[in-house]
């Protein structure tokens, strides 16, 4: 399996804003800084796409990015287009009080009325496992049964033994169908088994 020609397509903030059509989409959703944006550049092969930055909540735009997902099996070849949707990172400067919110509400407007959402990743810095608004998050969407798949980022920062009690940290505090996926964008470690769960997400 591999991911090609990935391009910028389009951003909303509105639901009207939303590419027509019925090309599955994959989501990705994280608190700021998670390594979201290394995340889709690393499943692309693309450094420059997704914007990789050190001061995190810039972006606030649900952005598109069109991709093929390409299938080499013998002779054959297959290609399915499908949309990779980058969701602003929540977490980042929250208001106290009344205005106390988990993200922006086109955020959760795209998840729960986006009829072309196959998976969404949850990503969870692997060094912390049990940060209160990754847990919140995680309850928004079990809720609201969001097809979820979580995504443990930057495992080349943890030693062996740190890495085996997070991962099982996280599989206990955020249970989905399948268990968690240990990703380094810098190794390029568990790309394999992402391809592979969106592949399975989007041929039914
Ligand atoms: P985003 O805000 O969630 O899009 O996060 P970014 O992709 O911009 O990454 C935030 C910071 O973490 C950047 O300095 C990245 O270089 C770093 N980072 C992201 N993924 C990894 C990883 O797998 N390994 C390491 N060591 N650093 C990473």
């Amino acid at each position: 399996l591999q991911i090609i020609r990935p391009a910028y397509k389009s951003s909303a903030v509105r639901s009207d804003q939303y590419p027509q059509g019925n090309i599955p989409e994959i989501a990705f959703l994280g608190r700021s800084n998670v390594g979201k944006s290394s995340l889709i550049n690393s499943l692309c092969q693309h450094r420059g796409l997704a914007r990789v930055s050190g001061a995190p909540g810039k972006t606030q735009t649900i952005n598109y990015f069109q991709v093929l997902l390409q299938e080499k099996r013998e002779e054959e070849e297959t290609r399915r287009q499908l949309y990779f949707v980058d969701l602003p990172g929540y977490g980042y400067a929250r208001t106290g009080g009344r205005n106390r919110q988990l993200w922006s509400h086109f955020i959760g407007e795209y998840i729960t009325s986006s009829p072309n959402l196959h998976l969404l990743f949850l990503l969870v810095d692997l060094r912390h496992p049990d940060l209160p608004i990754d847990r919140e998050a995680y309850t928004w969407l079990a809720d609201n049964e969001v097809p979820l798949q979580i995504i443990a980022t930057k495992a080349d920062k943890l030693k062996k033994n740190e890495r085996v009690r997070n991962l099982a940290q996280i599989q206990k505090l955020f249970p989905t169908a399948f268990p968690p996926i240990a990703y380094s964008s810098l190794k390029q470690e568990g790309r394999n088994d992402v391809l592979h769960t969106i592949y399975e997400a989007v041929t039914d």
